[in-house]
């Protein structure tokens, strides 16, 4: 089978018999792209060094390391400073991709070719089939989707592009080229997508999903919690939108021309009807269920909602009033992994079938029987977790992806990942070591209690704090009131939230904590332990909103932004600073 494959035929009829032939010939398949992979780059510098030329699966099996970014960097460093391409790869280097660097770990500049845009391409075409084999009459509807691209940076000898992987496909011919059958049908014009003003570009997308209400039948971002963040955006700018779209004017301060040229041709005329309508609408009190009213044909909200991204969605699930969440793809700067096939399962059954012709996926097994031998795409085992391990087109050999995910099931041979986590320990202090799907969890828990006070959590991150001795954990918070009310967070509640965080965090912590690991017992609780009683400190709305303009200031994407779930630098500390109210435990 060939290793590059047209869809067009299988688009054109509805059909899925591309999936069928990946999905079960994928021990051939991945033997294939292995052998491609190394045939193209037997003479690059990196692979010569264990491979001498040879293009052998057994010597690349023995002879070449699993490595990490850091192993990497050298040879990153160097294409960037200029050197050719064939340090690391035959096929031309054409640029870096920024991974978003907001889980502690600093900015990583990836190389890429043209050849992990063809694959994004192949997944999209292959998702817009599954899904319109789910959702009757999706291709006859449009997209409102919050898509975005940031301006781009040259690194500054080989002055190559240094981007996210979100803004090179957004330009890239593999988008601006997509076949009409494909996401051809999005409320905002291309022009939108590609304004370097992240603020026009929302206020832009509401715009033209705003007056074409009526055609949506999909709502979404690539991430759900850009999602969330331009709901908050709806309503500071919901007013100002009402009296463009009375006036057919817009407003003076979209001022890129394209973007502005382009959305005026669809605001059309003034339309004081829809203006009113949509008024009517958002002044009221609550907004539960406010995507279902300003979109009454939207069908879904697609996006990522498994890992991190899931604590969004409860929240989701009260301003859209439960319309079904439908899982995209499993992605990163490295390469595309692959998508869900069941675009109806509940974010929290989601797995992932990887795409064999992608690049070639080996496993590292995370279990402790395991020992630490590799195993291959195709035999990966029911019910066991991996970190995977990725060779690519765009110079990447045996590099580990810091992920952890758990095989769920198969289909035909195709193995399905759930993404269980990522792997970073996010808090430490003493020996525990908390990680983010452990906070996750205990956030989880807490938000249960917060909730029945009717306050929503939108966003959180957390900090070790280690400035004052015993150090502590230190949650920030930005909460709303589900009835855009004026209520009043009752102390209490808080320092509930705090004791079951605490409660649900793990043995290490708790052991740390109050050195028997108990916080039932009143008389055990004066045992004091290492570290301090956690703090919750709830802070300004709007906070979050700044948290990610800093990042993406800092280089980062909006479209591949997610909040980080500690903050690691003082820099990103410095936005939390205004705070409304502090709890904690008494210790
Ligand atoms: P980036 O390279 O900055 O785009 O970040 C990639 C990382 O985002 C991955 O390694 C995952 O940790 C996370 N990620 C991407 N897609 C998903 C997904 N579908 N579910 C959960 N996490 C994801």
């Amino acid at each position: 089978m060939s290793l590059s494959i047209d869809l067009s035929d299988d688009l054109s009829n509805g059909n899925l018999k591309v999936l069928d032939d990946l999905t079960s010939s994928v021990k051939q398949i991945q033997d294939d792209v292995l052998k491609e992979i190394l045939t193209l780059n037997a003479d690059i510098e990196y692979l010569h060094r264990f491979l001498h030329g040879s293009s052998d699966k057994d010597l690349f099996t023995t002879n070449v390391p699993v490595v990490t970014y850091e192993d990497l960097k050298p040879y990153i460093d160097r294409l960037a400073n200029g050197e050719p391409s064939d340090i690391l790869s035959a096929l031309p280097i054409c640029g870096f991709f920024l991974s978003s660097g907001t889980s502690g770990a600093k900015q990583q500049m990836l190389p890429q070719n043209d050849k992990y845009l063809e694959n994004m391409r192949f997944v999209y075409d292959l998702r817009s089939l599954i899904i319109s084999k789910h959702f009757e009459g999706v291709e006859q509807g449009k997209g409102m989707l919050f898509l975005f691209t940031r301006q781009d940076s040259t690194t500054s000898s080989s002055c190559l592009p240094a981007t996210t992987v979100t803004t090179s496909f957004f330009k890239s011919k593999y988008f601006r080229d997509r076949p009409s059958y494909w996401y051809n049908s999005y409320t905002s014009p291309d022009e939108v997508i590609w304004c370097p003003d992240n603020k026009q570009s929302l206020y832009c997308h509401f715009l033209c999903g705003l007056v074409q209400r009526d055609d949506v039948v999909r709502l979404g971002a690539i991430f759900a919690s850009v999602m969330i963040r331009a709901i908050t955006f709806l309503e500071t700018f919901w007013k100002e939108l009402c009296s463009n779209i009375r006036s057919g004017q817009l407003s003076e301060w979209i001022t890129d021309l394209s973007c502005r040229a382009s959305v005026s041709i669809i605001l059309g005329g003034p339309n004081p009807e829809l203006a009113d309508f949509i008024e009517h609408k958002c002044s009221q009190k609550s907004w539960e269920g406010i995507l279902r009213q300003l979109w009454p044909n939207a069908k879904f909200i697609e996006g990522v909602f498994t890992g991190q991204i899931a604590q969004y969605i409860p929240t989701l699930d009260f301003y859209s009033n439960k319309l079904p969440l439908v899982t995209t793809s499993y992605g990163s700067s490295e390469t595309f992994f692959g998508t869900s096939l069941n675009p109806l399962s509940k974010p929290q059954d989601v797995a992932y079938t990887f795409i064999p012709n992608i690049a070639y996926f080996e496993f590292s097994p995370v279990d402790k029987d395991n020992n630490n031998e590799l195993v291959q795409l195709a035999d990966v085992k029911l019910g066991y977790y991996y970190s995977p391990v990725v060779t690519t087109y765009s110079g990447l050999y045996r590099y580990k992806v810091d992920d952890i995910l758990e095989v769920t099931g198969f289909h035909n041979n195709a193995p399905q990942f759930k993404f269980a986590q990522r792997k970073n320990v996010v808090l430490s202090i003493q020996t525990e070591a908390t990680t983010e799907v452990n906070l996750l969890k205990a956030v989880t828990n807490a938000k249960l209690v917060l909730e029945s006070s009717d306050f929503m959590l939108l966003d959180f991150t957390s900090y070790a704090e280690i400035s004052s001795a015993p150090g502590h954990y230190v949650l920030y918070w930005e909460l709303k009131t589900k009835n855009n009310g004026t209520s009043k967070l009752d102390d209490k509640v808080l320092v509930e939230c705090c004791y079951v965080v605490e409660e649900s965090l793990n043995a290490f912590y708790r052991k740390e904590r109050t050195k028997d690991g108990s916080f039932g017992d009143q008389k055990k609780k004066k045992k004091h332990g290492s570290i301090g009683a956690l703090e919750i400190r709830v802070v300004q709305n709007g906070t979050f909103d700044e948290l990610m303009d800093f990042f993406v200031s800092r280089g980062g994407s909006i479209t591949q932004y997610k909040t980080p779930v500690c903050i690691k630098s003082i820099e990103a500390l410095a936005v939390l600073k205004h705070i409304l109210l502090t709890a904690g435990r008494r210790r």
